[in-house]
C-alpha cells in the first residue's frame, strides 16, 4: 500500500463524453459512491474524463495514488469510442492481450439470443494481461479488475443494470475480501410526506446543530423529506442505539406523516397499508395522466390492492367512465372540488375498491387563472363511505406538479387505508 493512503479510501471515475456534455445524467457515480460508503469507505474523489485512452490513463493513475479503491464505470463496449481497457492497460504499465476464452464467451451470448457477432465485438476480448474477467450476465462487456501503484482498479460497463450486480460482486469478494468487512456510520432514515422544510426544521432542531451525535439532516425530493440520524459515535452499538432512539424521537414529532423507514418509497408504503386494512383501491386521473397507476403498479405484489385506473382527461370522458354531471363540471369548472368528489365517488361506484382517489389540477405551464393558478390541485379520496377532499397547491413545473400531485394522491389513499386521515 503506498504510503499516506488511508485504507479505506476510494475514487469512483465515469468515462464518456456523454456525460461531460450533460447528454445523460451521471446515476452510476451516485450508486457507487453510496455502496461504498456503505462499506464504511471514504470516498475522496467523483470524477468523469471522457473516451480518450490518454485521459482515461491520468485519471486512473491520479485516483490510484490517492485511494486504494477505485472504481471505473463505461467504455467497456465494442465502439470505438470504448477506450477503457487501454485506458486500464496504460495506467497499469501492462498491455492488451486477446483472451480466446473471453472470445468464446461473447459468442456463446449472441448465439444464445440468437444474433450474429460482429468483428467489432472482438476487442472486448482484450484485456490488459495481468488484469482479471468480472463476468457480465446482462451484457457483452466483462468487467476488468486490475492493480495500479498498490490499489484495486475495477471497471465496469456503462449501463446500470449490467454495473448493479457486477458491482455487488466486486464489493462481496474483492473489496471485501482485501479490505475486510466494514460499515458505514449507523444511520436512521425517516421518510414523510406532506411537511414543509422548515416546520420539519423546526421540530428536530436540537439535533440538527453542529456538535451533535447523533445529528441529523433533512433532505427534500418532489414532496417527500428524508431525516437522516447518524451517529460517529467511537462505540458502534451505543452509536446503533443513539441513532435508533433519534429516529424515534423524529418519527413521533412527524406524526402520521410519518410512511416508513429506510429506503421504503411512498408508493411501497401505500399498497402496504392498503393490504394491511385489507382494502383495494381504484384511480381516477385527470392532470397526472396516469401517474397514481403507474406510480402503484412500480410496486411488485401491488395487483393484490390495485383494481384499476382511469384517465378522464377531457370533460366528456369524466361524465362517460365516471358519471360525473356535465352540470357540476360546467357550473363549477373541471378543476373544483365538486368534481373531485364526483371522480372519487365514480371510480368506486364503477371498479368496486374499498377506496377511490381522483386528482384533477392545472399542471402548467399554460391554463391558470388568478383564482386556479399553475399548481392548483383538488384531490378527491372516498373510503369507508366517506367522500374527502383536499385542496394542494403545488409549485414547480409540469413534470414536477404532476410527480408531487400524484404522491399527495398516494399519500391520500395511505392515510384513508390506515385511518390516519384526520390524525395531525
Ligand atoms: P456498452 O457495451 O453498452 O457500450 P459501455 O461500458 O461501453 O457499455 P458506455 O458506452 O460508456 O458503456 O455507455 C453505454 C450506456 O450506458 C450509455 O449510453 C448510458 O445509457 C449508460 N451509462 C454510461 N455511463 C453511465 C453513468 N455514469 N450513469 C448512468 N448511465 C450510464
Ligand atoms: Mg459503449
Amino acid at each position: 500500500m503506498a504510503a499516506g493512503r488511508d485504507e479505506r479510501t476510494a475514487v469512483v471515475l465515469s468515462v464518456g463524453e456523454e456525460l461531460l456534455a450533460g447528454d445523460i445524467r451521471d446515476t452510476n457515480r451516485e450508486e457507487v459512491a453510496a455502496a461504498l460508503r456503505e462499506l464504511g469507505f471514504d470516498v475522496r474523489g467523483l470524477r468523469t474524463v471522457g473516451d480518450g485512452a490518454e485521459e482515461i490513463a491520468e485519471a486512473v493513475t491520479a485516483a490510484a495514488a490517492r485511494a486504494s479503491v477505485v472504481i471505473l464505470t463505461g467504455g467497456l463496449g465494442p465502439t470505438e469510442d470504448d477506450r477503457t481497457r487501454h485506458g486500464l492497460a496504460r495506467a497499469a504499465s501492462d498491455e492488451l492481450v486477446f483472451d480466446e476464452e473471453e472470445l468464446g464467451r461473447i459468442a456463446d451470448l449472441f448465439a444464445r439470443v440468437g444474433r450474429a457477432m460482429s468483428e467489432s465485438n472482438r476487442v472486448q476480448a482484450y484485456r490488459p494481461s495481468r488484469a482479471r474477467w468480472i463476468e457480465n450476465r446482462h451484457g457483452t462487456a466483462a468487467g476488468l479488475r486490475a492493480e495500479v501503484a498498490g490499489a484495486l482498479v475495477v471497471a465496469l460497463p456503462g449501463p446500470p443494470f449490467e454495473m448493479r450486480p457486477m458491482l455487488a460482486e466486486v464489493l462481496l469478494e474483492d473489496v471485501v475480501g482485501r479490505f475486510g468487512p466494514g460499515a458505514a456510520p449507523p444511520r436512521v432514515k425517516v421518510r414523510a410526506h406532506g411537511l414543509s422544510e422548515s416546520i420539519v426544521g423546526e421540530r428536530v432542531r436540537e439535533f440538527m446543530g453542529e456538535g451533535a451525535d447523533p445529528r441529523v439532516g433533512i433532505t427534500v425530493s418532489g414532496g417527500i423529506l428524508t431525516v437522516t440520524a447518524t451517529s460517529h459515535a467511537a462505540d458502534r452499538a451505543s452509536a446503533e442505539r443513539a441513532v435508533e432512539a433519534v429516529g424515534r424521537t423524529v418519527a413521533e414529532r412527524l406524526g402520521p406523516n410519518v410512511y416508513g423507514r429506510g429506503d421504503v418509497t411512498l408508493e411501497e408504503a401505500t399498497v402496504a397499508s392498503l393490504r394491511r386494512a385489507g382494502m383495494t383501491c381504484a384511480t381516477a386521473e385527470s392532470c397526472t395522466g396516469g401517474l397514481v397507476a403507474s406510480l402503484l403498479t412500480r410496486v411488485p405484489g401491488s395487483s393484490d390492492v390495485f383494481l384499476e385506473g382511469c384517465v378522464t382527461y377531457s370533460n366528456a370522458a369524466k361524465s362517460a367512465r365516471l358519471g360525473v354531471p356535465a352540470e357540476t363540471i360546467e357550473r363549477h369548472g373541471a378543476v373544483s372540488e365538486e368534481v373531485a368528489r364526483a371522480m372519487a365517488e365514480g371510480i368506486v361506484r364503477t371498479s368496486g375498491a374499498s377506496v377511490g382517489v381522483s386528482l384533477t389540477g392545472v399542471a402548467g405551464p399554460g391554463g391558470g387563472t388568478a383564482e386556479k393558478p399553475v399548481g392548483l390541485v383538488w384531490l378527491g379520496l372516498r373510503v369507508d363511505g366517506v367522500t374527502h377532499a383536499r385542496r394542494i397547491v403545488l409549485p414547480g413545473d409540469r413534470e414536477t406538479v404532476q410527480l408531487r400531485a400524484a404522491r399527495a394522491a398516494l399519500d391520500l389513499v395511505r392515510r384513508g387505508a390506515s385511518g390516519t386521515l384526520g390524525v395531525r
